[in-house]
């Protein structure tokens, strides 16, 4: 799909832009709401600056929602997406009401974009932000943790969602930042986890951290546990540098920070895979300022910035960069960070590209300038599969959908002695009710039942099989099993209270 470019864009920049014979392909997608007039801006500053492009452009976003596509992107945009690998991305508006699919979620999973960048900095006195000091990178995980979507209700009163997370993922996403660190001169990188209380997913996050970072000994890394790393975040966010985490902490603290940097509008952010990478503004598209030419392009024009490095335009990128910043600094603002103190001129969208245009070639001279030139890429790691570890079955933990109490469920769960397990322990949303609970204990109606297995016994499937087919005929409602492994000797669960 080739579609023409907005009215916004002069027809020679239109053409040249995708008309390019040696310009780098990349895909463009305009948008809703304010994204065309975005895009335009930021297309316009890049082409203006010596960007080597030649755009394709698909469709996405709400008219193909609205024409009965709940992805809201068209099997062809696939086509250019997997041609170009390089995705340039204006926000678009997801329709109201159930049954549209998060496109964001569809295209970072289908082209495995495992790793979000986000920079978030402040610009102060130019913006206003509490935090004057603010130059953060979060590096989130893309693919997994709970944003697998695997949902499910087991019981009247208990639904789940399942938290994934896999060597794989934690081992590219951690090099990843360490990678980004080593190529941006960063001097530290920061873990945030729960392993206290999710001592083996989020314990798994934490130890491929320690593993990784012996191989970056010029880099600093340390660790927080999320809730206080946050609220450090807040409030003295200049002592992180490039923070790494799974997937939802990730979504939660890159908003923070972009937020205390002192405008959402500001802030890019690029998803980076194996084969391909996308990138585009945090912000989403504004629809109750489209087509008003008010809206402030510098999120996505940043973007566009980091999409430059990524295929190695890093001379443009830093020229683009440095012009903005000049932009910023000599106070000509849009509507959205205007303020009397610190800006001095209030600009529309159109006039403020123009205004960057105008300043190629210029450096800030309060801000810091940046320079990309030194900049090596990212080199985005990839993942060798070990050897396969021991694996030995050890027991079973099998979920009930109950109404009674512990007690009585516990008569109907005794294997006869010719079953290879024995049940030991019985919980209810993870607390212990069986053998002496509490009475206090509120309890739902999904139990845990662990069973081990028995002294001298090797059980396999089949004897699982047998015991829930012995449990079947007593009537017993079980919703869901957990095998119970030892990995090399290793527990490959957690342990109940008790046990
Ligand atoms: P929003 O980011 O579009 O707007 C939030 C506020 O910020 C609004 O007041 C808006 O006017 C302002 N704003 C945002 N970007 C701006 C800019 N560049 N310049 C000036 N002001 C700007 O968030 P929302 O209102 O919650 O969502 C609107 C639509 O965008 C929804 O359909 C949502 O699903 C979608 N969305 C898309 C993306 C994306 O495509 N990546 C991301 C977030 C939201």
């Amino acid at each position: 799909m080739n579609l023409p470019l907005p009215s916004h864009l002069d027809t020679s920049t239109a053409s040249a832009l995708t008309g390019a014979k040696d310009g780098t392909p990349i895909t463009v997608s305009f948008g809703d709401g304010i994204g065309p007039e975005i895009m335009a801006a930021s297309l316009k500053i890049l082409h203006a600056a010596g960007a080597k492009l030649r755009v394709e452009t698909i469709e996405i976003g709400e008219k193909v929602y609205l024409g009965g596509n709940s992805s809201g992107i068209e099997p062809t945009a696939w086509d250019s997406l997997r041609g170009t690998k390089v995705f340039y991305k204006a926000p678009i508006t997801t329709p109201e009401g159930g049954g549209y699919k998060s496109l964001n979620v569809t295209v970072r999973k289908s082209l495995g974009l495992f790793a979000n960048v986000r920079p978030c900095v402040s610009y102060a006195p130019y913006v206003a932000t509490k935090h004057p000091v603010m130059d953060i990178v979060i590096v989130r995980e893309n693919e997994e943790d709970l944003y697998a979507g695997i949902e499910h209700r087991q019981t009247d009163e208990v639904v789940q969602c399942l938290k994934l997370i896999s060597r794989p993922g934690c081992e590219k996403i951690v090099r990843y930042a360490f990678e980004y660190a080593r190529a941006n001169g960063r001097k530290k990188v920061t873990c945030f986890a729960k392993a206290n209380i999710m001592k083996m997913t989020d314990g798994l996050f934490n130890e491929v951290f320690d593993e990784v970072a012996k191989e970056y000994p010029e880099i600093k890394a340390d660790h927080f546990i999320i809730d206080i790393g946050t609220a450090r975040l807040a409030d003295t966010p200049e002592i992180f540098d490039v923070i790494v985490t799974s997937n939802l902490y990730g979504d939660v603290i890159s908003d923070v920070a972009a937020q205390i940097a002192g405008s959402v509008g500001f802030a890019p952010s690029a998803n980076i895979g194996q084969h391909c990478a996308m990138f585009e503004a945090i912000h989403g598209s504004a629809p109750t300022i489209a087509g008003q030419n008010i809206a402030n392009p510098s999120g996505l024009l940043l973007a566009g910035v980091m999409m430059l490095t990524h295929i190695g335009q890093a001379d443009v990128a830093e020229k683009v960069h440095n012009a903005w910043l000049k932009t910023i600094e000599d106070g000509v603002h849009t509507a959205d960070i205007f303020d009397e103190a610190s800006s001095s001129e209030q600009v529309g969208t159109d006039a403020f590209a123009d205004a960057v245009i105008a300043r190629l070639g210029q450096t800030p001279q309060k801000l810091a300038s940046v320079h990309y030139e030194a900049t090596a890429p990212v080199a985005v790691p990839t993942y060798s599969r070990p050897e396969p570890l021991k694996k030995d079955l050890v027991g079973i933990d099998i979920f009930t959908h109950w109404r009674g109490d512990a007690d009585s469920l516990a008569e109907q769960l005794v294997l006869d002695g010719d079953a290879p397990f024995d049940l030991v322990l019985i919980t209810n949303r993870g607390v212990k009710v069986w053998p002496s609970g509490l009475p206090e204990t509120f309890c739902t109606d999904h139990w845990r039942c662990r069973f081990m297995a028995r002294e001298g016994t090797a059980p396999g499937n089949k004897d699982i099989v047998s015991a829930l087919s012995t449990l079947a005929g007593r009537g017993v409602d079980f919703v869901k099993t957990e095998h119970l492994y030892e990995f090399d000797g290793k527990l490959g669960y957690s342990l109940g209270q008790g046990q």
